[in-house]
């Protein structure tokens, strides 16, 4: 079965949006298999979106990213990872689609709310630096 990692970004949980965003995960039907809120070190949110370390925003990304504690999930079901994504939207919340996390509730690249993998390889990668295997059910 795809799994994906879904982490609430720390402006989601400081704005209150937790109860909301897994709301939508739980009714589109996907299964919770890991849950925690996380205050993450910089090396790992660094090693987290190291695929864009040559950007110009990466210095800032990661800033953001251990800015306040995040809520990291796991969540399983069949073609979770791409689903996740469109319940996620777009990067850019002022182009993501009203209905979507991020179309219903951001307006900036740099303070988007939500991460969801990318793709199933992606995805374990994630869970694997996020999680320990105790963690998940
Ligand atoms: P995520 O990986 O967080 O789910 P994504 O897959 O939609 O987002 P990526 O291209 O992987 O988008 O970018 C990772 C994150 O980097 C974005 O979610 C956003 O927080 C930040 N980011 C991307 N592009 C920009 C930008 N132009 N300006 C500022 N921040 C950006
Ligand atoms: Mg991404």
């Amino acid at each position: 079965v795809e799994r994906s990692y879904i982490m609430i970004k720390p402006d989601g949980v400081q704005r209150g949006l937790v109860g909301e965003i897994i709301t939508r995960f739980e009714r589109k039907g996907f299964s919770l298999k890991g849950l925690k809120l996380f205050q993450a070190p910089k090396e790992l949110a660094e090693e987290h979106y190291s695929e864009l370390k040559e950007r110009p925003f990466y210095p800032e990304l990661v800033k953001y990213i251990v800015s306040g504690p995040v809520v990291c999930m796991v969540w399983e079901g069949p073609g979770v990872i791409a689903s996740a994504r469109k319940l996620i939207g777009a990067t850019n919340p002022l182009l993501a689609e009203p209905g979507t996390i991020r179309g219903d509730f951001g307006i900036q690249s740099g303070r988007n709310v939500i991460h969801g993998s990318d793709s199933p390889d992606n995805g374990e990668r994630e869970i694997a630096l996020w999680f320990k295997e105790g963690e998940l059910v």
